[in-house]
């Protein structure tokens, strides 16, 4: 499928989707993603998450996950090109290491990466003496990656969880995965039963403080159905039992640490309410008065100038 007829055709492959905290009343904010496909992103009155109303069905999305247009849409690297690029060189000090190192032993701490592709993510960990599994569910990346990194990378299946019900691990990374999910709090309440009072999560997000990093008409994406807020996803926590320890600005996002020791709870949120709209009108304004400026440079022969110097 082209994409010019995925556009076309997106309405009757989705279904309607509600907020993750059960309110179905928002306010729609876009009426399309960054490809020009027709998604209406709103954001909730109740807790301001804000996320995609109308999602693709299972099997639309497992489709568009599988087809050329998506690769073609998301980088042009070959999974082997792609996993020679993210190689990490040895003993790297990586944003996630850093974070993750004052919860783990010095030596033979055990470390699960859920979503970790190639598992580049987890060779520091490896490096610096601690057990790490990867699990994906991509088999081409999970094969690059054992065979370039000598990784243990696994495929995910419906029994993964059960299977390593008698393993406790000190570190449980999600990194950049909750957002493509459309109920992110059914896989942390999952996790929770394979982890400890000690186990700590750490949990990548491409939230909207983030933005800047993206471009605003770059930042929603059909491949994110979740666009949290350090605000929505403490929200989201919260709903699923877990609590929040820290929060780290990183490339693309936000990480968030947390653990699973609590009863759910689901309250509403005006402070995160009112920090969505004010965090999406500043960086739509700037964008808008980019645009202005761009146009009006253009329109004077000035922009011509400026990019020939
Ligand atoms: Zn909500």
């Amino acid at each position: 499928m082209d994409i010019q007829t995925f556009r076309s055709t997106y309405s009757s492959l989705t279904e309607p989707f509600i907020c993750l905290c059960g309110s179905k009343i928002s306010i729609p904010i876009k009426p399309k993603e960054r490809f020009e496909i027709p998604i209406t992103f709103g954001i909730c009155l109740k807790c301001g998450h804000i996320y995609a109303k109308n999602v693709l069905s299972d099997k639309a999305l497992d489709d568009f996950y599988t087809s050329p247009l998506y690769r073609s849409l998301y980088g042009s690297l070959s999974v082997q090109d792609h996993i020679d690029k993210l190689f990490v060189p040895n003993k790297s000090e990586t944003a996630l290491w850093k974070i993750a190192k004052p919860y783990l032993p010095n030596k033979n701490g055990s470390v699960l990466e859920w979503g970790s592709s190639g598992g580049w993510n987890l060779i520091p960990f490896r490096d610096f003496g601690h057990n790490v599994l990867g699990l994906d569910v991509s088999v081409p990346y999970i094969e690059a990656g054992k065979k370039t990194y000598g990784l243990d990378l696994r495929l995910i299946n419906d029994s993964t969880i059960d299977e390593l019900a008698d393993q406790k691990f000190d570190v449980i990374i999600l990194n950049h995965v909750l957002e493509h999910l459309t109920q992110p709090g059914t896989l942390l309440t999952q996790l929770a039963k394979i982890s400890s009072k000690d186990t700590v999560f750490l949990i990548g997000l491409p939230t909207i403080e983030a933005i800047r990093d993206y471009g605003f008409q770059n930042y929603f994406t059909v491949a994110h159905i979740h666009y949290f807020s350090k605000y929505s996803f403490a929200s989201t926590l919260k709903r699923s039992g877990f609590s929040l320890l820290e929060v780290h600005r990183t490339h693309g996002g936000l990480t968030f640490v947390a653990k699973a020791l609590n009863k759910p709870v689901n309250r509403p949120d005006i402070k995160g309410v009112l920090f969505s709209f004010a965090i999406l009108s500043s960086f739509y304004a700037s964008y808008k008065t980019r645009q202005t400026l761009k146009k009006v440079l253009k329109a004077t022969g000035i922009y011509r100038l400026i990019r020939k110097s």
